[in-house]
């Protein structure tokens, strides 16, 4: 044991900041990585936190107090093995699946345009784009009784998510999981003609999918009297928004009335996502599509490529595939599916391999030719055919990019990266303290439901309350079939970043659950850190492993170990119940399995 000082890092330059919170007393034991104080500069607030951990001897500060750089914050007795960062770091985010990075690029801070001009309507606070942060934020901030309002040049609400994203998607899905699932059926005597399928009436489902959820949409806001103003918006000054009036009746397509409105705000929230990549070399040609095309459903090709191994070209590639299509796919890295550990994306691999003819990883696509009998590719890599692959519809799934260059940002003074990232703190403001920043164009990993918990921050601070997004993981789901999802430290971010875990794996082919529904091939994995034995990620492979990320996503954020999920009762028989055994394996026991060797 010995006495450690906590003391404040970098801060940026700044000098004699205002302490406006201190979270920590004597007595304490404090944890790696813990908020100790909150600082206020005149730009942002901002937490310390401790960067050793033990018991709290003695509190060196009190709010009102003024503190720089070096400062001691408290005094701690350190114990030997709890100094060492072994948790997950909550910045770090390493729990996010397939992340990387919000750039960080120290962008300087642009000097906000002046704007003289008079505002047609004031609000509390505009949310700049209603995708499902936008969309949430608003709704928060309306809850908490303030004006607000929407800019957003589409019709509907609900961004790429509801409209051209993650239900669209799921909708054809479960169709396709509907027709998978009954061919499996003939090995238990059930046999069903081959379906014949009507692709107008799958494409009218899925639209009335959408419907549905951005009806629901339009209903909410206007019971929370939030206004939606139609239309492109721009920051033309640190208050002021000029949105470009726009006629639209369906998702993607717009155009500019030739109106304009300006609206004045206390508070903006940037929501305005990301767009998909568009490759240069690739031609104008309806055989080639992204996500959007791919959804619209337009015709099942006999040959498919997909131009990118992540979640959603494979997702896309599912539906085609089940619907009668032959997929190749092409990917850069060494392996599809990047984030989520080899170990489960092997399962998916064997159960996918009839799906495909080509799975070219470590391969670039360097050349696309649209020629009458189809879209010719040539390719180059360690698994590129020598000859240029003839396709009836090649998907380019190769990322998003952010959309925070598009709406003027700088003339509010708004930094913005030169990938078009806007950076945040832990409270989601930009460099200009009334504006805030949340979803995709905030950074990795672009997924909806961080997007939805980065706008419930941002309202919260706008409604003056003190909110930080201090979520440890991010859960990631793939929703083939079957579905994979890892959520916190998987195995090759511990060997990457040298974080010491133990593992436990309850395979399905111990479930009841699984066994009664013909789907054994999966298996459950909790991640623990060796040394305090608290859950620090976990993953699953297997139906409905979507469904089911949640309760290990809840067990890292309060700390769990094997003993609390493993003593938890889980239902019986359900799918479910693996995480309680994988627990119990943990522990040394699980009874629904051969005995484990002891060390
Ligand atoms: P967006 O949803 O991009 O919304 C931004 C909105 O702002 C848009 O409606 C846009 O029109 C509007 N806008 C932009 N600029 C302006 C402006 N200047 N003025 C007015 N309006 C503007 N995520 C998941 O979590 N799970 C999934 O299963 C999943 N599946 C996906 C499947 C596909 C095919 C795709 C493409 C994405 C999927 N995603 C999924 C990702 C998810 O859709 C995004 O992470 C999420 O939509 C991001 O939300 P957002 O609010 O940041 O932005």
């Amino acid at each position: 044991m010995s006495s450690v000082e906590l003391k404040v890092p970098d801060i940026g330059g700044h000098e004699n900041v205002d302490i406006i919170a201190v979270e920590i007393k004597v007595g304490d034991t404090v944890e790696l990585e813990q908020t100790l104080i909150t600082l206020e500069t005149d730009k942002a607030t901002m937490d310390v936190p401790a960067d050793a951990a033990g018991v709290v001897k003695e509190v060196c500060v009190k709010v009102g107090d003024k503190i720089s750089e070096g400062g001691v914050i408290a005094v701690i007795e350190a114990s030997g093995s709890a100094a060492v960062a072994s948790a997950p770091k909550t910045e770090d985010k390493p729990a996010a699946p397939a992340q990387v990075e919000t750039p960080k690029s120290a962008v300087p801070a642009p000097q906000a345009a002046s704007f003289s001009g008079s505002a047609d309507a004031e609000y509390d606070v505009v949310v700049l784009g209603g995708g499902p942060g936008g969309y949430s934020a608003a709704f928060a901030v309306a809850d908490e009784g303030l004006k607000v309002a929407i800019v957003e040049q589409y019709s509907t609400l609900g961004g790429v998510c509801l409209n051209v994203g993650c239900i669209p998607s799921k909708a054809l899905l479960h169709n396709a999981a509907v027709i998978d699932e009954v061919k499996h059926l003939a090995a238990n005597g059930i046999k069903y003609t081959a379906p014949e399928i009507d692709i107008d009436m799958l494409r009218g489902y899925k639209e009335k999918v959408i419907g549905k959820l951005t009806g629901g949409l339009a209903g909410m806001a206007k019971a929370r009297k939030v206004d939606l103003i139609k239309g492109f918006g721009k920051f033309v000054g640190a208050n002021h928004i000029e949105v470009a009036l726009t006629e639209s009746t369906q998702y993607e397509q717009a155009t500019e009335t030739g109106s304009k409105k300006t609206v004045a705000f206390k508070n903006c929230i940037i929501a305005v996502g990301s767009r998909v990549v568009n490759l240069p070399f690739i031609p104008k040609d309806p055989r080639i599509v992204d996500s959007t095309g791919a959804l619209e459903l337009r015709q099942i090709p006999e040959k498919m490529l997909i131009i990118g191994g992540g979640i959603i070209g494979l997702e896309m590639g599912t539906v085609y595939s089940t619907l009668g299509a032959r997929l190749d796919v092409v990917e850069m890295m060494d392996g599809l599916m990047q984030g989520a550990d080899r170990d489960l994306v092997k399962v998916w691999e064997k159960m996918n391999a009839h799906r495909f003819d080509n799975i070219m990883t470590k391969t670039k696509t360097v050349a696309v030719e649209a020629k009458e009998d189809g879209i010719y590719v040539t390719f180059e890599g360690e698994k590129a055919p020598a000859e240029p692959q003839r396709y009836d519809l090649v998907l380019v799934a190769a990322g998003r990019v952010p959309n925070g260059k598009l709406c003027d940002a700088e003339k509010a003074g708004v930094a913005v990266t030169e990938l078009g990232f806007i950076e945040v703190d832990k409270q989601q403001r930009t460099n200009v303290p009334h504006i805030y920043a949340i979803g995709d164009v905030v950074g990795q990993p672009m997924l909806a439901h961080k997007a939805v918990h980065e706008g419930h921050v941002a309202a919260e601070n706008c409604a003056g309350h003190k909110a930080f997004f201090d979520a440890r993981v991010i859960p990631g789901v793939a929703y083939t079939d079957p579905e994979v999802a890892w959520v916190g430290v998987t195995e090759e971010i511990a060997k990457r970043d040298g974080i010491k875990i133990t593992k436990s794996v309850f395979p399905w082919a111990a479930s009841g659950r699984a066994i009664a529904n013909g789907r054994d091939e999966g298996f459950t994995k909790l991640i623990f850190d060796a040394e305090t034995g608290h859950i620090i990620g976990g993953g699953i492979v297997g139906t409905h492993a979507g469904d089911m990320i949640g309760e290990i996503c809840l067990a890292i954020e309060m700390g769990c170990d094997a003993e609390d999920i493993g003593k938890t009762i889980h239902p019986h028989p359900t799918l479910g119940e693996s995480i309680g055994m994988a627990a119990e394996v943990a522990n040394g026991t699980c009874t629904d399995l051969p005995p484990q060797k002891k060390a």
